[in-house]
């Protein structure tokens, strides 16, 4: 709401869970005074401050989310939410750093994203997120900045991953999959283009194409005309895949 309209937001003080669009630092204190400081569930469209310092008011919070916030350059302040369950970043600032998140250990679910048309960008690498011992889904697309994926590899809980493959080295994607075997099983390195959803056929033989997203490799495939070239490729990312299991420690 662009003129939060306070008189209304004043009678919602029992919810658990808000979602607001464009909201101040200003606002937030006065969120506070209405007795908002137990909610639970956050979640922020176009937040209007440059760090997350205003979360230590809300201590109680096991979900948030904030997206398409391009103000907010920096994660510092989250370090406040220990009971932390669920995080969405996406479409945020620049970053410098994800280290304020190293301090979330309940953290069960990260999405941390880009948008369809700007990638979220970050300098530094992945390693603050190595100690969140407890992530059992994480999501990491259209995230520009560290190639480096090691500090991913050692979650123990890990049931659900996503990861643009196409935006990592071959070598890391491949050490992603010796570490989650589930994960190497759904092969989300390969895409088919059924022609029953819309997508065209091969121009050569009119049969059904597949997106490889490897780096170094062509995007498209014909399963048809191309079905040698393509499995090599495959076997020679399967034998990466069990050299990263062999050597991992
Ligand atoms: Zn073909």
């Amino acid at each position: 709401m662009r003129s939060p309209n306070w008189g209304t937001i004043r009678t919602l003080a029992q919810v658990d869970e808000l979602q607001f669009v464009h909201l101040g630092t200003s606002d937030i204190g006065r969120l506070v005074s209405l007795g908002f400081d137990r909610l639970r569930s956050l979640r922020l469209r176009d937040l209007r401050a440059s760090d997350l310092a205003f979360l230590g008011a809300f201590p109680h919070l096991d979900s948030l989310s904030i997206w398409q916030s391009a103000k907010v350059t920096s994660l510092s302040g989250i370090q406040a939410l220990q009971g932390l369950r669920e995080l969405g970043l996406s479409e945020l600032g620049p970053l410098p750093s994800l280290v304020p998140l190293s301090a979330l250990e309940d953290l069960q679910e990260l999405y941390l994203s880009g948008g369809v048309w700007k990638d979220q960008k970050l300098s530094g690498d992945f390693s603050p997120l190595a100690t969140l011992e407890n992530l059992r889904r994480l999501t990491i697309t259209n995230v520009r900045g560290p190639v480096d994926l090691t500090p991913l590899s050692r979650y123990q809980h890990l049931e659900r991953l996503s990861l643009a493959t196409a935006l990592f080295p071959t070598g890391e994607v491949a050490r992603l999959a010796a570490a989650y075997p589930f994960w190497h099983q759904q092969r989300p390195w390969l895409h088919p283009l059924p022609i029953s959803r819309g997508v065209y056929g091969c121009s050569r033989c009119g049969g059904e194409q597949t997106l490889l997203l490897l780096q170094r490799t062509r995007g498209i495939w014909c399963e048809r005309c191309d079905a040698d070239k393509l499995s090599r490729i495959l076997e020679k990312f399967e034998q990466l895949i069990q050299q990263c299991g062999s050597s991992a420690p």
